[in-house]
Order: structure tokens, then sequence, then C-alpha cells
């Protein structure tokens, strides 16, 4: 699917028991037969995305899940599949039929709470009577904490009385977050800042257009009333000499950190289109924190590398070659390279085992997504960075990439100290 804002849209996930009225409330949101219905338990076997404007929320990806009382072999996968879009969400609806609330509603309540997922019980009453005795309930009822809020609807699987979906409309807007993303550069730059965006196009960019992070450099910097210029890594040094003031800001692609790096005079600043994602999705001084734990890769060592979606992997592939040539180098003998590639990050003894994690860029990652993943290698006590600051640190310019974020290259520079101590007492 190509929707480039999908990282931004509000994740909704829809969970509950077989038949307890998800797919009918998926459909009944979305105004359309997204998602399969009918009287047989089990009709959803894999999660069904819908992507959406939902009043007065915004875009939106709602999520079917299959149930969570799925029996049997293939039952258990399907509630694994379930489980794992956990992942994925950032609020999250626990459907009930009438106010059937049981072990499997208790432990997705468990799960969300222990994945930090704020939720709200929806009862989808069958006829009035129903309806009337969900109304009498509370979140006690649930031995919820009294903080989880409730909604009530009445769908029949084909229409939708009016007004119905008004609570749950209401329960997803009391659970949005409301962290405000941070701005990907405009920050960087006084009013009508004079920005150089360098996007190479060789063989590795998408034929046809720029990649996501670009894109989205270029709609930061209009919204920020930025003077920006686009252009490729070869008409850089020529950019740079027609202007008449220099940039104030530099942002390239981190494969042509090097050639950039050394064309462009050290008084400008420099950065990468994955120092500034990095910020954007989740914990830019946790990143080059684990950006020097590269300096202490050995021969031998395990390293994952991550890649947020799959890909077809191309001749000289970032993740598959060019990553672990330059660790290599860097480690001084081969290191043990492990890809994973996906929307899910499960494999936990993969995680285990390794060092250092390098993860892509994640574009198509939500924030909250991102950082997830963060504080699942933080809890395994795994450094973790990313592809474009493994890449700059290599070259010998992550500190020239970093500078314009301070407390990231403070980080990074205080990580590189406690190296070094660490090193002097072995
Ligand atoms: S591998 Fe990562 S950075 Fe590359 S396109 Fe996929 S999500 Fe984006």
């Amino acid at each position: 699917m190509s929707d480039a804002r999908r990282p931004q849209r509000l994740h909704i996930g829809l969970f509950g028991r077989r038949n307890a009225g998800k797919s009918s409330l998926c459909n009944a949101l979305c105004g359309q037969d997204a998602a399969l219905v009918s009287p047989v338990p089990g009709t959803t076997t894999d999660p069904v995305e819908k992507v959406m404007e939902l009043a007065p929320l915004g875009p939106v990806v709602l999520l079917d899940t299959p149930g969570l009382d799925d029996a049997g072999e293939l039952g258990a996968q399907r509630v694994a599949r379930s489980l794992r879009t956990l992942e994925e969400v950032d609020v999250a609806l626990v459907v009930l039929e009438d106010s059937l609330w049981g072990p499997p509603e208790a432990r997705l309540a468990a799960a969300l709470q222990a994945a930090d997922v704020p939720f709200g019980v929806v009862c989808n009453c069958r006829d009035a009577a129903a309806e009337q005795a969900a109304r009498r309930l509370g979140p006690e009822t649930f031995a919820l904490p009294a903080s989880i809020p409730l909604a009530v609807c009445r769908l029949d699987g084909t229409s939708t009385p009016a007004g119905a979906l008004d609570e749950v409309r209401e329960l997803l807007v009391r659970l949005r977050p409301q962290e405000e993303e941070p701005p990907l550069l405009r920050d960087l730059l006084p009013p009508r800042g004079r920005l150089l965006l360098v996007c190479p196009q060789d063989g590795s960019a998408p034929k046809g257009r720029l990649i996501m992070p670009q894109v989205q450099a270029i709609r930061d910097a209009l919204d920020g009333h930025a003077l920006c210029l686009v252009v490729t890594d070869e008409e850089c040094g020529a950019a740079l000499e027609s202007l008449r003031e220099a940039p104030q800001l530099i942002v390239c692609d981190s494969q042509v950190i090097a050639p950039v790096a050394a064309t462009a005079p050290p008084e400008i600043p420099l950065t990468t289109f994955s120092v500034l994602m990095a910020r954007l999705k989740g914990d830019l001084p946790l990143l080059a924190r684990g950006a020097a734990a590269l300096h202490s890769l050995r021969p031998g060592d395990t390293v994952l590398i991550q890649e947020a979606c799959s890909h077809h992997p191309q001749e000289d592939d970032i993740g598959r070659v060019k990553i672990p040539r330059l660790l290599a180098r860097l480690a001084g003998g081969e290191l043990d390279c492990r890809l994973l590639a996906g929307r899910h990050w499960q494999d936990y003894d993969a995680i285990q085992q390794a060092r250092v994690v390098v993860h892509c860029g994640g574009c198509t990652l939500s924030r909250r997504q991102m950082t997830r993943r963060l504080v699942t290698a933080r809890r395994a006590r795994l450094s973790m960075t990313n592809y474009g600051m493994a890449i700059s640190l290599a070259q010998g310019v992550l500190e020239r990439v970093l500078s314009p974020f301070p407390d990231a290259l403070a980080a990074y520079r205080e990580a590189r100290l406690d190296q070094s101590a660490r090193q002097r007492h072995a």
C-alpha cells in the first residue's frame, strides 16, 4: 500500500472473542464492508486493515483481529496473530458480546496494560434489553481500573442504528494519545532559513518517486516556510557555489554522507535523513549511545540487522551487504550479521543473542511502534542504533551529523568515554 502518511495515522485495534461484533463495528465505523461479517465464529482469520478518515479523530487505520477464543492448533495461531497486533496499535477497543467478560478478555486487558496501550471496552448489544443491562455496568464489573472507559453500542451486523456509534467515537477521542510528534526539521532553521536537501537518485532510488523521508522533509520545510533547494549528490557542489549565502542546514542521504561532508564547508550544519527520522520516531540520544557500541564490536559478534518492512533485496543491498561490510571493517573481521525484516519484532531469541541492533530508518513505523522497539532493546540490555548512524560512524562523520542535536552528541560522547573507561579497567 502506498500511503506516505500511514505512520502518522492513529492505529486502532479491535479485539475480542469470535462473533463479539468486531467486524461489524469495523464496518460500521468505516461505513463499508471492509471486514467479512457472518454468524459463523472465526470468520476473521487474519487481521484486516482499513485506512480511513474517522471524524472527529482524523486519519486512522482500523485493525480488525481474529477472535481471542479461537480453538485448535490453527486457532492458537490466529490468537497469536491477534496478540502480535498489539505491537502496532496506538489504542485498542475490547469488544464484548453484550457484556460477556471472561478469561480471554482478562488476559487481553493484562496484555494491553503490559504493552502500555490505552484501551476501552465496547459492549456490542444484540437487543434493547442487553443494552439496558450493559448501561448499568461500570469498569469495576470487569475488575478493571475505574479509568478504563466503557461504551455501549447496538449493531445488527448489516445496519447501524443512528447514533449507535457516537459513544464509540467519544471513547476513541478519550483514548487517543495527546503526544504530538516533534517536527522533522523546521525547528532547526530560522524563519525563511536556507535549506539544502541532497537526495541521490541512483539505482537504489525508487523509480519515478522520492523516498518517504525525503518527501516528509520537503513537506516540513514548506510548512516551516524554509527556502528549500533539492539536488542530487552530483549537483551538491554546484548548488553550494551557486548560492549567494551558504545554507543554514544541509540534509543528505546517509549513503552519500562522505562526499557531501567533504564538499560542504565544516561551518555549515550538516545532518542526514536518518538522524532526522531517528529524532522524529523515537529517541535520538538513545540511538546515538547505541552507535557508540559499534566501536566495541569484535570479529564473530552477533549483530541483529532489523528492517521494518520487506522489500526485494537489491544488488549491494544496504541491510544485507553494505552495513555488514562496514561493520566488519570497523570490527576488524567478519561478524555474525542476522537480518530480520517485517512489521513485527517478536523474535526475542534473535534479539537476546545480539550484541547490537542496527535498525533501518523505520519510515513505515509510527513513533509509538518504533518506541516499543527501543523499549524492547533496552529491556534486553541491547544497544540499538540505525543504518544512517552506523554509516556516518563508519565514515568518521557521526559527530558532525549529530552536531545540530547537542543532547544526542553529548550522549554519544559520554558513551565513548564510558567505553574508554571500561577498556582501561579491563
Ligand atoms: S526498510 Fe525501513 S527505512 Fe527502508 S523502506 Fe522499509 S521501513 Fe523504510
